[in-house]
């Protein structure tokens, strides 16, 4: 099988990597990759919002499986331009992508579907947002109703910062607060069947001790050593199928990775948010776990057929991944700095460790940052604690100026 993955971030190093080491992937390209993919598949410079010209791509490279890795390219319609070109593609449309694409899609959704989600209201006014701001009451829970890359929401106490975050967005969502441990669980699905994949837990905000803004994610482990046995299952009957028969019902089925950012509060299980893809870093994590080879799978979640999938096979070791990111993110990223040390990690701490590079370039036999979270440190281990100590190794091993990362990812889960 031929198979052109789609974007350029660790996730799709992950994705590539899997890939790579699937006996049944006979050639693996990416549009447009980054400096790591490029030493797993073949990169091609292609405009990964370009539906068209993804297509033209997988035809001209005869693909027989096209893998969406990020949210902008199904809520684009990426996958609907590849699809309608004949050639399986793993990712929604895009009118199911607004799963993710649109917050008040999403609630409605769920009210449809009876999912159990925190209450919200959805305001496009001041005075609508003084009223819902005023109904919750504090800790706010703010989020714009756009695609904003996990950076559109804010927790927070202060009532001014809640109003003008509110304020600043066209349409906004203002909902009651979810206390207790978040997890994320992804499924693959056709559309109708629903292959649940292992937990994982990761880390939104900046700094240690889920202190400093919120981020597209800063690390992850799997598996989650707290969490109640039966709660896959649990969320599989109350969240994960229900959701994917009403999109079904609705006339936009989804077939692709559905993501359920959940919180595991005192009162149940309660979906945060969807996303229509799979999520970065914890892929990195769930991924390292995955034992059955995945062109297989995604290929018949792309052609109708997961039915006949056999249960998956995890491995027993535990995965952490450690997300280096530049000077100043999340705010503007200072990028063009030389990587130092990929080579030490490659000679000393392979196959336990690894780095998934995100913002990353060539540049003649130079490696240089080039945005906001340059790698994804992944390490596997007997347990959380000895993954996190290889990891947290390999992170120690990168020289890149300014960079930054947090050094509790999975600490507490490690019983540390
Ligand atoms: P989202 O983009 O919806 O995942 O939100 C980003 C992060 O904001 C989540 O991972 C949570 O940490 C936090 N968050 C979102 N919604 C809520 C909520 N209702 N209650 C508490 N925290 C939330």
């Amino acid at each position: 099988m031929k198979v052109l993955v789609i974007g350029g971030g660790a996730r799709e190093h992950a994705l590539c990597r899997s890939l790579s080491l699937d006996p049944d992937v006979t050639a693996l390209h990416c549009a447009p990759g980054n400096a790591g993919i490029a030493e797993v598949a073949e990169v091609h410079p292609v405009d990964q919002l370009d539906g068209d010209a993804v297509a033209a791509l997988a035809r001209q490279l005869d693909a027989g499986l096209v893998v969406v890795g990020p949210e902008a390219p199904l809520v684009a319609g990426v996958a609907d331009a590849v699809r309608a070109a004949g050639i399986p593609c793993f990712g929604p449309s895009k009118e199911a992508a607004q799963l993710e694409g649109s917050k008040a899609f999403a609630k409605d959704v769920m009210a449809g579907a009876n999912v159990p989600t925190a209450r919200s209201y959805v305001c496009t006014t001041a005075e609508e947002v003084d009223e819902a701001l005023d109904a919750f009451g504090a800790p706010y829970v703010v989020k714009d109703d756009g695609l904003a890359a996990g950076k559109g929401v804010v927790v927070t106490d202060d009532l001014a910062q809640a109003r003008a975050h509110a304020l600043a967005c066209d349409r906004v969502v203002i909902e009651e607060y979810l206390d207790g441990p978040e997890v994320s669980l992804f499924a693959i699905t056709d559309g109708t069947t629903v292959l649940p994949l292992q937990p994982a837990q990761d880390f939104k905000r900046a700094l240690d001790g889920d202190e400093g803004p919120n981020t597209g994610g800063m690390g992850a482990y799997s598996p989650l050593p707290w969490a109640d046995p039966k709660l896959v299952d649990e969320v599989m009957e109350s969240v994960l199928q229900p959701t994917v028969d009403e999109l079904r019902r609705r006339g936009t089925p989804f077939a692709g990775l559905l993501y359920a950012g959940l919180a595991i509060t005192s009162r149940g299980v309660r979906v945060i948010e969807f996303n229509a893809r799979f999520g970065d870093p914890e892929t990195q994590v769930v991924l390292a776990r995955l034992k059955t080879p995945l062109a297989g799978v995604l290929l018949r979640a792309a052609e109708g057929t997961l039915a006949d999938q056999p249960p998956l096979s995890w491995s027993d070791d535990a995965a952490v991944t450690v997300v280096v990111a530049s000077h100043n993110y999340p705010g503007t990223p200072r990028t063009g700095d030389p990587i130092a040390g990929l080579a030490e990690v490659a000679e000393q701490d392979a196959p336990h460790a690894y780095v998934l590079h995100a913002g990353t370039k060539r540049d003649g036999d130079r490696v240089l940052s080039a945005g906001g979270r340059v790698l994804s440190v992944t390490a596997t281990g007997s347990d959380l604690a000895q993954a996190r100590e290889r990891a947290y190794a390999a992170v120690g091993r990168i020289r890149l100026d300014g960079a930054q990362h947090r050094t509790d990812i999975a600490r507490k889960a490690a019983g540390e």
